[in-house]
Parts: structure tokens; C-alpha cells; sequence
């Protein structure tokens, strides 16, 4: 790795989501250098000149365009966003093979790399297993943003119904980014109380909650076509916590040699980031639902991955 006060980091795939994923490790001071890939040069050359526009208000940041082979040998973390969306009359197993064909690709070119990869392209989950495949990356190097979104949008749909800042809500969602994740309500807690005991706190709040939470993407995309802000702001601060050493603990999706019964495969519990990537797994304490859930989750990961290897 390089020096670390001035981490050099890539973007690659500089659609809605890169973007924001560039302008939000500027404004937290992620990277001394940002280095920008599109398979469409002109959008990485144009991203980059637009943001070194900027350096006035982003303490002068290099930012240029740069080939794989370059990011590959030269950075300390590379995130990865290329991929597309659904089209009309398209399965999901259609896109699934497409952005696994093009993660994959990409991937390949950090074979023997130190570069910490950061994978975000969706089904992030699936990406992330097949991003440690490709790459033959040690499988604690490859993290995925997998329910690091969700959880931060669950403290803040929490935080709202309490009528209580968000940073003092202190939950997780864990399992698949996607439509089978948990809400880990029975480990929940706000101000040292469980959130279960709190006052007017009542299964049916859960429900509206967890379900807020899981179509809050779906929500958006209808909407406006894309998510991208928040997500640019979770990387962002899941860069600044490995480059920096901050050893939080977050709900990243990570390969996992057995979880809930299920062997090999990606998905996010709390875990221990470091510079050295997803250093400890943690299991919270699950009552009987969540685990059942956990199970569930984790089998359609396992499921996802054998149609995938299937079809290809
Ligand atoms: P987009 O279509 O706007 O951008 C994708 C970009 O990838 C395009 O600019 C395209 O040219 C580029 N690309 C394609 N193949 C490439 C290759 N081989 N090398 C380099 N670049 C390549 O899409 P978007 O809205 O930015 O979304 C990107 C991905 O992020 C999608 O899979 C989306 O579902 C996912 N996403 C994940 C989360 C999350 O929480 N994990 C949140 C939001 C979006």
C-alpha cells in the first residue's frame, strides 16, 4: 500500500452512481489522488475535468482519467460501479450474467494486485462473490457496500418515528442487499434502552419500518430513474473508515466460508473494516425470526450464485 495519509483511489464505471461516489470522497477527504475509469473514455475524461474544476472547494485534489492496468498496480482502493440497470422484458438472471460479465472483466485485471476493491454494481452481493473469483483477491480484500445503505437508512426511518437524530440510533440490517434482508429489530437500541422497550414501540411499527426500508430503492428508481446520493455518501464513508483506520464496524457484504448453514457466499453482517479489508465477521445475537430470515437470505444468495454459474 501506498502512503496512507494520501491514499490514491479509483472510481470505475462513472455512470449516476460513480459520480456521486467521486464528489463524495472529495468532500470527505478520502483520497490524496482520484483516479477515474469509464468504458466510455470521454465520460471519465469529462467527470474529471468537471471535478478538478472544483479543487478550490476540495482542497486541490488530482483527479484525472486512468486506464485499469494503472489502477490496478497504483491504488489503495478501487470502487467499482460499472454495470447497468434493467431493461424492458429483460429477468433478473439477464442482468445478473450482464453486470457479472462485466464485473468479472474488470476484477480480472487485479490479479496479484494490493489494491483494497470496493463493489457496489448490483446484485452487490452476487458481484461481490464473483469480484473475489475473478480477481483471486484473498476474499477479506473485496468488500461489497451490501446493507450498509439499508442500515443507514433504517436508523434514519427509526430516528424519524422516535423523533430522534439517526447517529443515536444504534440498528443493523444484515443478509442480502435486496428484497430478503433482515432488520436486526431484537439487537436495536437507542440511548442504552432496547428499542423494543420503548414506549409505543409495537410489531407494526417493525413492519412499516423494515418495509420502508427495503423499497426505499424502488421508491427512488420510479421516481428519478437511479439512486446514487446516498450510495455515493455510504462509499465514501466506507473508503474513509479502511484508508483512514478508523476499525469501524459495518454492515458490509463480504464472501463467507458458512453462514446460516449456507457455504460460500457473500453477503453483509457487522463487520470489522480495516486497511486490511473485512478484518473480523461478526454474528449478532438473533432471535428465532431473524435467523429464520438469515437462513432465507443466504439461500437465495446461494441460489442466485447457482443460476449464475449455471447459465454461464
Ligand atoms: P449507470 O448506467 O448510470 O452507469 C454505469 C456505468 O458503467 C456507465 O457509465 C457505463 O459506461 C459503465 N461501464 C459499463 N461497463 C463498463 C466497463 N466494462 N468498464 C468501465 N465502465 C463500464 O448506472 P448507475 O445508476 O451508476 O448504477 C451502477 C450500478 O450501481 C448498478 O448496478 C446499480 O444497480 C448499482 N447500485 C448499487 C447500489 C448499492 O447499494 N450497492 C446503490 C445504487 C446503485
Amino acid at each position: 500500500m501506498r502512503s496512507v495519509t494520501q491514499p490514491r483511489v479509483a472510481v470505475i464505471g462513472m455512470g449516476w452512481v460513480g459520480a456521486s461516489v467521486a464528489i463524495s470522497s472529495l468532500h470527505r477527504g478520502v483520497a490524496g489522488e482520484l483516479l477515474l475509469n469509464d468504458i466510455n473514455s470521454d465520460l471519465a475524461e469529462g467527470e474529471a475535468m468537471d471535478l478538478v474544476h472544483g479543487g478550490l472547494f476540495h482542497g486541490d485534489i488530482s483527479v484525472r482519467a486512468a486506464g485499469l492496468a494503472e489502477i490496478a498496480e497504483t491504488c489503495d482502493a478501487a470502487v467499482i460501479t460499472a454495470g447497468r440497470g434493467s431493461r424492458p422484458g429483460e429477468t433478473r438472471l439477464d442482468l445478473l450474467s450482464a453486470n457479472a460479465a462485466i464485473v468479472g472483466s474488470i476484477a480480472s485485471h487485479f490479479r496479484g494486485s494490493s489494491t483494497l476493491l470496493v463493489i457496489v454494481t448490483n446484485p452487490v452481493d452476487v458481484m461481490t462473490y464473483v469480484a473475489c473469483g475473478a480477481s483471486g483477491l484473498p476474499p477479506r480484500r473485496v468488500i461489497g457496500t451490501g446493507t450498509m445503505l439499508d442500515s443507514a437508512r433504517l436508523r434514519q426511518v427509526v430516528g424519524r418515528e422516535l423523533g430522534i437524530d439517526s447517529r443515536s440510533v444504534h440498528a443493523h440490517v444484515a443478509g442480502e442487499h435486496g428484497d430478503s434482508e433482515i432488520c436486526l429489530w431484537s439487537s436495536a437500541h437507542v440511548g442504552g434502552r432496547p428499542l423494543r422497550q420503548w414506549e409505543g414501540w409495537i410489531r407494526e411499527r417493525e413492519l412499516s419500518c423494515a418495509d420502508e426500508v427495503r423499497r426505499a430503492a424502488y421508491e427512488i428508481i420510479r421516481r428519478k430513474g437511479a439512486t446514487n446520493h446516498a450510495i455515493g455518501l455510504v462509499t465514501a464513508e466506507l473508503l474513509r473508515g479502511i484508508l483512514k483506520g478508523e476499525r469501524r464496524i459495518l454492515t458490509v457484504s463480504s464472501l463467507q466460508e458458512r453462514v446460516a448453514g449456507v457455504e460460500n457466499v457473500a453477503l453483509s453482517l457487522p463487520t470489522l473494516v480495516t486497511e486490511q479489508g473485512a478484518e473480523r465477521v461478526f454474528t449478532p445475537d438473533l432471535d428465532e425470526d431473524e435467523r429464520t430470515a438469515l437462513e432465507r437470505s443466504a439461500g437465495v444468495l446461494s441460489s442466485a450464485i447457482d443460476a449464475l454459474e449455471t447459465a454461464g
